[in-house]
């Protein structure tokens, strides 16, 4: 009885935990009453990108460059290893803090709805995480953000657009080089038929060498053959 009860207990501190937060993610002091995941002081020493003041093509614009087109890009952190971008991300992927998604997705919705480059977005597609890796987490990031996102721009999410292949026995089965082809990401359109969307983003949490948005990109030209695609992330690395 006494271990079920400090089992409860801890349970319960673990809930109150993550649903009231109480220490910041970058620097760990208490916030007691902060509504963010950061506190105020970190919150003022956050690495941003400032590319929506840029007038030149950014780091992040010429990484797609030979690849595939894009409309536009954005990401409002840049991270590198040991800043503070890195524990946002880490808990974003490893801590199970949807809520940390949730309020980031909304501070890059502002910053999205202030640039004119995208005022004409009519929908967001996250990027898809394998359903087994989905289903380990809890949640995906990359979804959270997008509704974070689109809470701001009052716009849907079409994650119908974007669902990752998942494997059969029979696919797992076919030769080794084959298996591997088929284990690079693969992406597919749920929707039969011509969609009619002039301006979509995909949603990424981080953007590092930037294949697996290519991939999807590169899905979704099929599907949205004439929407304009652009590429939305939390961060981008240096
Ligand atoms: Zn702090």
């Amino acid at each position: 009885m006494k271990k079920t009860a400090t089992l409860f207990n801890k349970w319960r501190s673990d809930l109150l935990h993550v649903m009231y937060p109480n220490f910041c993610l970058i620097c760990d002091v208490e916030t007691a009453h902060s509504p963010s995941a950061v506190c105020p002081v970190c919150e003022n020493d956050l690495q941003y990108t400032y590319y929506e003041d840029y007038t030149e093509p950014t780091l992040l614009d010429q990484l797609f460059w030979g690849r595939v087109p894009l409309h536009q890009t954005y990401a409002m952190l840049q991270f590198e290893k040991e800043n503070s971008t890195q524990p946002i991300l880490h808990a974003l992927k490893y801590k199970d803090r949807p809520d940390v998604a949730r309020y980031f997705g909304e501070r890059l919705g502002e910053k999205v709805k202030q640039q004119a480059k995208f005022s004409d977005l009519d929908a967001l597609i996250p990027v898809p995480l394998h359903p087994q890796k989905e289903f380990l987490r809890g949640y995906n990031q990359s979804q959270l953000l997008a509704e974070g996102i689109a809470s701001e721009l009052k716009i849907p999410i079409r994650s119908d657009l974007l669902k990752r292949v998942v494997f059969t026995e029979s696919q797992t089965k076919k030769g080794k080089e084959l298996r591997w082809e088929n284990m690079q990401d693969r992406f597919e359109s749920q929707v039969k038929g011509a969609v009619e969307l002039k301006h979509v983003a995909v949603v990424d949490d981080v953007v590092t060498t930037g294949s697996t948005l290519e991939t999807c990109v590169r899905r979704l030209q099929e599907t949205l053959p004439n929407a304009k695609i652009s590429v939305i992330s939390l961060a981008v690395a240096k």
